[in-house]
């Protein structure tokens, strides 16, 4: 139980406001950006060490202890009234893509501090620490990985090549190496007595403009099947008769609207997308003779992608056989998503409905996170913020200061009630 008008307990002084986004506002740009005039902050350069010493600053400010741990992720740590409390864990990612918004990822960092900052000054502890962690890598926009921040830290790490190499020809021994680590001490980053994560995030879609509302509560992750699929015809010169024509390209387009068909006429959280397509040799006097597409197949039901992927394969079988030519498919991924906890989903239900006075949505976010990853380690759930447009990975990213708040709130609200029984 929570215990409370503990002796040193205060009124908590109101913290400024939105703070949690002019703060994301602030890492906007260099030195916590590798590039001048856009964010990019990939893991382990030097936009990242920089964003951790400030971050480290706040965390500090906001009562915490903080530490870097073997896979470069910042820890701040809260202590709970007893040394060997469970750990309430906060967080999201400090890393982003090239030519990134500023609150992908930082946002929920940053919303963490404020909600520790918050009871902090109050003076208050629980029967758990709260500890609020910036992941890196979750972006994989330096290096061809995925998450090794969140996958050290959940105890579920892939094989990993050291010789991996960025842009720049730096390889990932090399920049590990620089923050004193290898990727033999990667493992070392897990974390044991997590009663649950929580990692709040803008939604990255519109459905919460859409609703008008502030916050949604997600129910899953999706889980997410990639392939390249070649369509092989025969390349001819554009005066060949219709009829005698195995066209590649043609092929690629019926199958192609037979993909979004199949997406459409499924669940609502099943999507389909085709976001490549490259003819080779394509010429305007040649009948295509090769192309090659990408598949996106998601939905938090993975018997319902997976059903959706064999519909796919049928399909475009049928459309060889029409036309003539041959198609291959290559799974180049295969994710698995997540549900998140239904008990810590209803928790943070009912506390973003105190702040806002409404219910809000449950969501299937279609975007993978780092609590896909720390599912393998906690229960987990995620707080969806509204963000102008549904558009993110852009710097035209947007959140109104008072839905930055309301989310706040919402943490605050969700850790006082935390492990009390219903
Ligand atoms: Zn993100």
């Amino acid at each position: 139980m929570i215990r409370e008008n503990r002796p040193g307990m205060r009124a908590s002084p109101p913290l400024p406001p939105a703070r949690a986004k002019t703060r994301c506002d602030a890492l906007g740009v260099a030195p916590f950006s590798d590039r001048a005039g856009s964010l990019f902050r990939p893991w382990l350069g030097p936009a990242h060490r920089a964003t951790l010493e400030q971050v480290a600053v706040w965390m500090r400010e906001a009562g915490m202890t903080v530490a870097v741990d073997q896979a470069a992720n910042i820890v701040g740590h809260y202590p709970g009234l007893t040394r060997d409390a469970p750990v309430l864990l906060l967080g999201s990612h400090l890393d982003s893509v090239e030519n990134a918004g500023r609150y992908d990822g930082a946002l929920g960092v940053m919303l963490g501090i404020e909600a520790v900052a918050h009871f902090h000054a109050a003076g208050r502890r629980f029967p758990f620490a709260i500890d609020v962690i910036g992941f890196g890598d979750e972006e994989g926009s330096r290096f061809p990985t995925y998450m090794i921040g969140s996958r050290a830290v959940a105890g579920c790490l892939l094989p990993v090549d050291p010789s991996l190499r960025d842009a720049a020809g730096v390889t990932l021994a090399e920049a590990l190496a620089e923050w004193g680590q290898t990727i033999e001490t990667l493992p070392l980053a897990r974390r044991g007595r997590i009663a649950a994560y929580v990692e709040a995030h803008i939604e990255q879609a519109p459905h919460l403009e859409r609703a008008g509302q502030a916050l949604g509560v997600v129910r899953g992750i999706a889980s997410q099947l990639r392939y390249r699929v070649r369509v092989t015809g025969q390349a001819a010169h554009a005066g060949t008769a219709m009829g005698e024509r195995q066209d590649a390209l043609a092929a690629s387009a019926e199958g192609i609207l037979a993909i979004e068909r199949i997406g459409a006429s499924g669940p609502p959280d099943l999507v389909t997308t085709v976001g490549v397509l490259t003819v080779a040799g394509g010429a305007p006097n040649v009948v295509a003779g090769d192309a090659v597409f990408s598949l996106d197949i998601r939905a938090l039901d993975p018997t319902i992608r997976d059903g959706a992927a064999r519909e796919i394969v049928e399909a475009l079988d049928g459309v060889a056989v029409r036309r003539g030519v041959t198609v291959t498919f290559e799974r180049e991924q295969d994710l698995s998503g997540a549900r998140c906890d239904a008990a810590l989903a209803a928790a943070l239900a009912e506390a973003a409905e105190r702040v806002t006075g409404q219910i809000p949505p449950s969501l299937v976010s279609q975007a993978g996170h780092d609590a896909m990853v720390m599912a393998h380690a906690a229960p987990m759930v995620m707080l969806f913020i509204r963000c102008a447009g549904g558009i993110s990975h852009n710097p035209a990213e947007s959140v109104a200061p008072e839905d930055v708040d309301a989310a706040r709130d919402t943490l605050i609200g969700f850790i006082e009630r935390f492990g009390v029984p219903a």
